[in-house]
């Protein structure tokens, strides 16, 4: 938690729902929430909760009411017609939005959680919020959930020890649509791109749509394959990460 607005810095903040009352009030129903309130905080907070009622205080009345509600309002039809139709497009406009909400959502979801965990900067958060600007090393992807067992959100930081690059990857879902927000903050910042390591398990080419960067567009919705159930979803939450079991298999790069 912050005293002051993570988005514009004034030392004011509000209790406020990561989730949107329109979310939470459709999809009330028994889910699930997992992450980890410091890097070094074990076990991992888990636990079964109602709906996504997760409540910070990181963000002033004025930033909640004006730009982030307006960013709502206009993620919503781009939301529900994912939920709701069975097959759509989207095009760039709304892959951005998609993206925005998402990464907005993800932006204040981290401060659920301990400061030092936290992986998008001041200046990044201040530029999204200012100028509509998606931080690099950012991805979103949306995915079809079949057969999903009611709200979940997940968290999981990424590597420290082994590998010099850090990042969380975010992943919360409701009724049959799930988002995966990965944030990478490079050890080479001057890096132009970035490689993320799939770990092998269901294939995510065919379940993942890419709405940030989008590779093509428009992008058709629903993706080739879906996942199913909570083991699916775990697996999804965890794909960019080690098995815990060592093995000799190599990452697959994609
Ligand atoms: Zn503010």
């Amino acid at each position: 938690m912050t005293s002051n607005c993570i988005f514009c810095g004034k030392a004011e903040t509000s209790k406020e729902h990561a989730f949107p009352e329109w979310l939470m009030n459709r999809y009330r129903a028994p889910g699930s929430l997992e992450h980890q309130r410091s890097l070094h905080a074990v076990p991992r907070i888990k636990k079964r909760v109602d709906c996504l009622r997760i409540t910070v205080e990181c963000v002033c009345r004025k930033c909640n009411n004006e730009w982030m509600s307006g960013l709502q309002a206009r993620a919503i039809p781009v939301i529900t017609r994912l939920l709701d139709c069975p097959t759509c497009t989207l095009d760039t406009h709304d892959c951005k939005t998609l993206a925005l909400w998402a990464v907005m959502s993800t932006m204040v979801l981290e401060t659920f959680n301990e400061a030092e965990t936290w992986r998008f900067t001041d200046l990044e958060r201040c530029l999204f919020h200012k100028c509509e600007q998606i931080p690099p090393f950012t991805r979103v992807w949306t995915a079809k959930w079949i057969a999903s067992p009611g709200p979940f959100y997940e968290s999981h930081n990424q590597a420290t020890e082994k590998s010099s690059d850090r990042g969380t990857v975010t992943t919360f879902a409701f009724g049959n649509l799930a988002f995966q927000v990965l944030k990478v903050v490079p050890h080479n910042p001057k890096m132009s791109s970035f490689f993320v390591a799939t770990w092998p398990g269901l294939p995510w080419d065919q379940i993942m749509l890419q709405v940030w960067e989008p590779q093509v567009v428009p992008i058709c919705w629903p993706p080739l394959m879906a996942i199913h159930g909570e083991a699916d979803f775990d697996e999804l939450a965890l794909r960019f990460s080690p098995p815990s079991v060592e093995d000799s298999d190599s990452p697959e790069r994609s």
